[in-house]
């Protein structure tokens, strides 16, 4: 490619829409432009790289003996009807009806529409096990569309589907897929952890997370830095504290005039964080429902909204408070309280003489003994794993970062097959349900994900096994027919060997030349100047290390290659 004729409008500027840096550098590198909230146009190079990012995977999915299909965008609602989703899915989904006004949907996800394709050829366990996958556009109208790719409303997806005859066919399906994921994210270059992960909305049980490491992520993860546990927040298990035996006080009622936050009532009565319970209330489809932590800690509203079993949940506002539960926000607390729902974490429990709410304005009971003073409802771990909580595993002080979910991984068992009626016949022509399990990518997640990875302040560092090009070619002075010659050799001759290469052949000043070069993010730049027509040497430079490299110009085809395969 020429890049006189090639389209990627280059910003100098950084658009001010874009917070992220992935999304700042694919609008500034002319790879993306937005046509709607979360929804843009592919430009050419980033083209490129969701192409190779698809061959990657296409090729780790084949190897594990994944089938490619591809099922339609457009789905009938009926089919969602019957596993209930159609009412659950909620507003993410696009909606949309036919000229009959029948309703349809456009996929988020596909566990219906393959299931109820599988259900209707499969008959035999001589059929099994399967593995059906595609790679196409997904839709959710997503609450926050936003940071460009990483959270769009139309996205890319690979989603593959296993079929088994039962468990162990199904945990066999997983490992595989766990092993083609881990293949698939260290093949793009990128620096990742698998982590143990909730089932969410698609539900099922076990499911890992891969997670890029980045700063600006989404998920918030903790990690063990001696054995090798890996967990969501949202999913992280944490054993109750044991608090030191104290003999109980008798309850009694303080004046704490103001103190609406823990760290103003801790302050005015001369305690610490650890001595008190955190009352939230929330409202959700099954009612108002009360969460008790301890004042140092925070809730999982996940594990909360797994337990309680509600689609909604949402912090409630001052009148839930005032009118359905009597209290005063601000000075809310379990004693003597009438709610449908309390949901205490066992720390809680485990808390001698604490201080909580008196549900009056400006008061707080001290000396609360969860066990003498109230009775929840349900006692339970709902408390959010923090840094330097001890390891689920093997008690070691845990530590904290962020990352960005490229990939998952779910066993749904048969949760689908039951619902949707897929059956086979096993060996004794029993009728069972295939056991089933679901594996995403997101592609085009991806490609952002690894902008945040790799980049600098002058722009893209991209991995050469997803580079939309490997090499650009810049002669310093266009005018100069020997320097521009040249450069076209070389641009040839690399293309012809199968280094793709693009020859920056604009009549521009070398400065704007290399300033694109280091936005768009080619691994190597060769540039072609004096010192190539006097003594025939090309410079090259990898864009990662800035490391210079002078080669022959008769003889710099396997220089280069090494060099790109050492990157
Ligand atoms: P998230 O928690 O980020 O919303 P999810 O759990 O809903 O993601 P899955 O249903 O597991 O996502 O989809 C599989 C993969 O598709 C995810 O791992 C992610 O890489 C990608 N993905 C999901 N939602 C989006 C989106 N809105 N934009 C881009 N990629 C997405
Ligand atoms: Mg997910």
């Amino acid at each position: 490619m020429r890049v006189s004729q090639l389209y990627a409008p280059t910003l100098r500027e950084t658009p001010a829409e874009a917070e992220v840096v992935s999304h700042q550098l694919m609008l500034r590198a002319g790879m993306i432009r937005k046509a709607a909230g979360g929804i843009y146009t592919y430009m050419p190079l980033a083209l490129r790289v969701l192409r190779k990012i698809e061959t990657i995977v296409r090729q780790e999915m084949d190897g594990k003996g994944g089938q490619e299909l591809l099922m339609p965008i457009i789905q009938p609602a009926e089919m969602w009807q019957e596993t209930g989703r159609w009412d659950v899915y909620g507003d993410e989904m696009f909606r949309l009806k036919d000229r009959h006004n029948r309703n349809f949907c456009l996929g988020p996800t596909h566990e219906e529409m393959i299931t109820t394709l599988v259900r209707s050829d499969v008959r035999s366990y001589r059929q099994l096990p399967l593995k059906l996958y595609q790679i196409q556009n997904k839709y959710r109208d997503e609450r926050r569309p936003r940071f460009g790719l990483m959270r769009g409303r139309e996205f890319i997806m690979k989603d593959l589907y296993s079929f088994d005859k039962d468990e162990e066919g199904l945990t066999n399906s997983y490992d595989q897929m766990y092993d083609a994921y881990s293949n698939i994210f260290s093949r793009c270059g990128l620096t990742f952890r698998a982590v143990e992960a909730d089932g969410g909305a698609i539900g099922g049980s076990k499911t890992h997370e891969f997670m890029v490491i980045a700063d600006s992520g989404e998920a918030a993860i903790v990690y063990c830095p001696s054995c090798n546990y890996a967990a969501n927040v949202e999913k992280a298990e944490l054993k109750p504290i044991v608090m030191p035996e104290e003999e109980l006080q008798s309850l009694t009622i303080t004046d704490t005039p103001g103190t609406k936050s823990i760290e103003s009532v801790t302050a005015l009565l001369g305690i610490s964080a650890d001595k008190t319970i955190k009352t939230l209330v929330y409202n959700t489809d099954k009612g108002v429902v009360m969460a008790l932590v301890r004042g140092d800690h925070e809730v999982n509203e996940i594990k909360l909204q797994n337990i309680v079993d509600c689609l909604t949940i949402e912090l409630a506002d001052e009148k839930t408070i005032v009118e359905d539960l009597g209290s005063t926000p601000g000075f809310i607390g379990p004693v003597g309280i009438k709610c449908p729902i309390i949901v205490a974490d066992p720390t809680v429990m485990n808390l001698y003489n604490g201080v909580c709410g008196a549900n009056t304005p400006n008061q707080h009971y001290r000396n609360v003994n969860a066990k003498r003073d109230f009775s929840p409802t349900i006692v339970t771990d709902i408390r959010l794993i923090q840094e330097n909580d001890p390891c689920p595993h093997c008690d070691v002080a845990v530590k904290t970062a962020r990352g960005i979910e490229v990939g998952q991984v779910f066993k749904l068992h048969t949760k689908y097959s039951e619902a949707l009626k897929a059956t086979y016949l096993d060996e004794n022509g029993r009728e069972k349900p295939m056991v089933m399990g679901c594996y995403g990518i997101g592609v085009s997640r991806t490609m952002a994900a690894t902008i945040e990875q790799n980049n600098d302040e002058y722009g893209i560092v991209w991995p050469v096994a997803i580079a939309p090009y490997h090499v650009v070619i810049v002669p310093i002075s266009p005018k100069d027919e020997a320097q521009m010659s040249l450069s076209n050799k070389i641009y040839q001759d690399l293309n012809a060997s199968g280094v793709e290469a693009v020859f920056d052949d604009r009549n521009e000043r070398p400065g704007v030349k290399f300033k694109d070069a280091d936005l768009i993010g080619y691994p190597l730049k060769v540039t072609v100047g004096p010192k190539t027509i006097n003594e025939n040497l090309i410079e090259v430079k990898v864009r990662r290390t800035g490391e210079v490299f002078y080669f022959d110009v008769n003889n710099y085809l396997n220089e280069i290659k090494d060099l790109l395969a050492r990157l």
